[in-house]
């Protein structure tokens, strides 16, 4: 089968590979249908994730059929169609009890797919703990909706839910990116009284305006006296920093008011300043981290009932065999790309 493949720093590849088998109880063989092409993967490329393995089948975020299963395996079964999360939790350590997948101490838990064991840029993948990692899709439900469901619709369900939104509030979003425009509909769904999306792209902030006439927009240039003008209590209520540029953290708690929920979503490249003097008296709560990816059947019911719908940010799609063009689109931000479909059937 084709499977794209870190070979190493600044290098994948299309490769030929052997079908994945089933190697523990737990497994299943998924037959991918869409695949996607996320931020970490060039991160992944620019050789910025230490933990990649080279040789790795790359692709952390896909749906597809199950092909087989493994004995333990019984949430899932062979012609389902699914999701795949892109945490394999094993759903039984202290962390998963609470809910913290991203944190699971299981050897093969966290981010492992695409990253430490193949993933899903492939004809066929193989994921752990299928019980947990494999969600149904609804029969109402195309692939295309469901296709950001693993990775960045959950981590835009989970900061939404964290972020302690209220109905009197304006809710401040940097970046709307692929991330950020998933985090502004699970946003919506919490109904603050205004909601507030910064970016320095100024396509990135004509899609928001054209797909979501009811949010504010704003430039990074003037964004505290923007947001001042547009708050009740002298700042956000809650911000949402999704961005992870050099200055979006500070634009962070600047824009926040004092008492807000910050929460940091983004994946910056380096270190952040946190100016404890200069916030002192502002009494900000940060919730920082990785998404705690166990949401999928909450967010695919919500795509049936037409709560939340994806595909306008899935901007391009490619056949597996042209990967390598979708990846150089992607990362060069051409053609007003927001997220690309790989199809691999
Ligand atoms: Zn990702
Ligand atoms: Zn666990």
């Amino acid at each position: 089968m084709l499977a794209y493949t870190y070979i190493e720093k600044g290098k994948f590849e299309l490769l030929e590979k052997p079908k994945p088998r089933l190697l523990e109880a737990g497994d299943a063989i998924v037959k991918v249908t869409l695949a996607s092409i996320c931020s970490s993967d060039l991160h992944i490329k620019h050789g910025s994730v230490p933990r990649a393995v080279p040789g790795i089948t790359v692709g952390h975020e896909m749906v597809g059929i199950v092909e087989e299963v493994g004995s333990a395996v019984s949430a899932v079964k062979p012609g389902d169609r699914v999701t795949v999360n892109v945490e394999t939790f094993c759903g039984e350590c202290f962390f998963c009890r609470k809910g913290w997948v991203n944190n699971c101490t299981d050897p093969k838990g966290g981010w492992a797919l695409g990253c430490r064991i193949d993933g899903g840029q492939a004809e066929y993948v193989r994921v752990p703990h299928a019980n947990q990692g494999l969600k149904r899709i609804p029969d109402s439900v195309t692939d295309l909706q469901a296709l950001l469901v693993g990775d960045v619709l959950a981590t835009g369900y989970w900061a939404a839910r964290i972020a302690e939104i209220g109905p009197e509030d304006t809710v401040l979003i940097l970046g709307a990116g692929p991330t950020g425009l998933c985090t502004l509909q699970c946003v919506q769904l919490h109904n603050p009284r205004r909601i507030i999306v910064c970016d320095t792209d100024p396509r990135r902030l004509d899609f928001v305006r054209r797909q979501y006439p009811a949010v504010l927009t704003a430039p990074a240039e003037g964004l505290r006296e923007f947001v001042l003008a547009h708050s009740d209590h002298g700042g956000a209520d809650a911000v949402l920093e999704v961005a992870g540029s050099p200055d979006s953290f500070r634009m962070a708690w600047e824009c926040a008011r004092p008492n807000a929920v910050v929460t940091v979503v983004a994946l910056y490249d380096g270190p952040q300043v946190l100016p404890l003097p200069d916030m002192y008296g502002k009494n900000l709560t940060f919730k920082t981290g990785g998404v705690d990816g166990c949401n999928c059947a909450e967010t695919l019911a919500l795509i049936a009932e037409g709560k939340l719908d994806t595909t306008p940010l899935i901007t391009h799609t490619y056949p597996l065999r042209e990967i390598a063009a979708a990846y150089e689109l992607f990362e060069n931000r051409r053609e007003d790309v927001i997220k690309v479909a790989i199809d691999c059937r």
